[in-house]
């Protein structure tokens, strides 16, 4: 049985769909029971999902002497929807189906030090490129969740960062990317996007938080199965949260940021600042893959390297302490590209120090996972978001509504 709280927006529908796609096949019955809801309110989305043709009706089952009970399952072709992560080095792109499923993939550069006038085109021409590859026709398409960093404005669809470079404050990343596609596009922070990709994929527990760390460092809390916002959509900046109040200016403000410290660029930067291990390791190519080959060198016994990622590592952990102390979380999961190949080394000195720090130690354990889609799980939870989106909406109306080109659609899918 789930808890939903007493949140009284509770989007019904994209919880009744992610049961019915969880378990394959269900009844009504069966639906009512796992979310608590009433028999009208559960007959009202079930009819809703069908008409839309997320849902159809796959045969019934029979239980007892009772009447059989018609079995729904899910559509997966139903739709499509499109997700993209990224940051200054690096970019993913995935197109899932209905059920969450990745049907197409590709990796791509990040912006660098580009204008956005040019990476967005050539996000479009990838997203194109995937559509085709995995034979999905556009109007199967809902749209194209953006995840990517912050500070941002969901709603107006714009970053609010002069990052990478000041082009990037407040253009319209969002729009312009839907005149190149057709699209509707959403953006949404990294990190939440990482948690609601993580769920989705199927290591459903209700609440967790995610320790995300690719160019930089997030966070996203889940409870009960909803991304905590915040006010605007802007919480959770593990990489932001202070752990040297004495440390060096942040370009954020703050002094001594966690990003500063124990990020991937912080650690390269580091490593380039010793000529030795940067002559040893043939540093000095983006961040990220300098950052790369610093981890390799540690967990192959180099000691400047090992020093320099056990940095990275307790710090990034105590900060995690603080995040499990805030939330009471009894998971966290770790997902992004720099996790990809040392997930291992940070996952055990993440668990060491939470098994030793973690207040509420003596109530219950923390566990600390690798996500299982460590480098897609933030595009998957982009591309889930437009359908939740689209499912939250109040004037959801029919598929037909929906069709592509359609000003409601757009609306519905901001
Ligand atoms: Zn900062």
């Amino acid at each position: 049985m789930r808890s939903f709280g007493s949140d009284t927006r509770l989007p019904t529908l994209a919880v009744v769909l992610d049961i019915i796609r969880e378990r394959t096949t269900v009844s009504r019955v069966e639906l009512a029971e796992a979310t608590g809801l009433t028999q009208a309110t559960m007959t009202h989305a079930v009819r809703k999902l069908i008409a839309l043709g997320f849902v159809q009706e796959v045969g019934t089952a029979r239980s007892g002497r009772g009447t059989p009970r018609r079995l729904l399952g899910l559509r997966p072709e139903a739709c499509y929807m499109v997700g993209i992560q990224f940051d200054r080095f690096s970019a993913v792109g995935v197109v899932v189906d209905l059920a969450g499923r990745i049907v197409a993939q590709r990796e791509m550069p990040g912006p660098a030090d580009r204008e956005p006038g040019e990476v967005v085109p050539e996000f479009a021409a990838h997203v194109e490129a995937m559509l085709e590859s995995a034979a999905v026709d556009r109007s199967a398409v809902l749209g194209i969740g953006l995840a990517t960093y912050g500070p941002q404005d969901r709603d107006a669809g714009v970053l609010l960062t002069p990052q990478p470079t000041p082009a990037w404050l407040g253009y319209p990343l969002a729009t312009t990317l839907t005149e190149a596609t057709g699209l509707p596009v959403v953006i949404e922070n990294d990190a939440t996007a990482a948690g609601i990709g993580v769920q989705t994929l199927g290591t459903a527990s209700s609440s967790f938080a995610v320790v995300f760390m690719s160019g930089g460092i997030g966070s996203g809390v889940i409870i009960d199965g909803h991304p905590y916002r915040g006010a605007t959509s802007n919480g959770l900046e593990l990489g932001h949260i202070s752990v040297d109040a004495l440390g060096e200016r942040c370009g954020c403000g703050n002094r001594g940021c966690l990003d500063t410290i124990a990020g991937p660029m912080a650690i390269a930067g580091r490593a380039l600042e010793d000529p030795a291990l940067s002559a040893r390791l043939g540093l000095g190519g983006d961040p990220l893959s300098d950052f790369t080959r610093v981890g390799r060198a540690a967990v192959a016994g180099d000691a400047a390297a090992a020093a320099l990622i056990e940095v990275s590592t307790q710090t990034l952990a105590v900060a995690t302490v603080t995040l499990v102390n805030l939330f009471d979380v009894a998971r966290v999961v770790l997902a992004g590209n720099a996790f990809a190949e040392f997930g291992t080394t940070y996952r055990e000195a993440l668990q060491d120090v939470l098994d030793r720090s973690v207040f509420m130690r003596h109530v219950h354990s923390v566990r600390v996972e690798l996500a299982d889609n460590i480098s897609h799980a933030a595009a998957v939870g982009g591309a889930v978001v437009v359908l939740r989106n689209l499912l939250e909406s109040p004037n959801l109306g029919e598929r037909a509504a929906l069709r592509p080109g359609g000003e409601d659609r757009a609306r519905q899918a901001r």
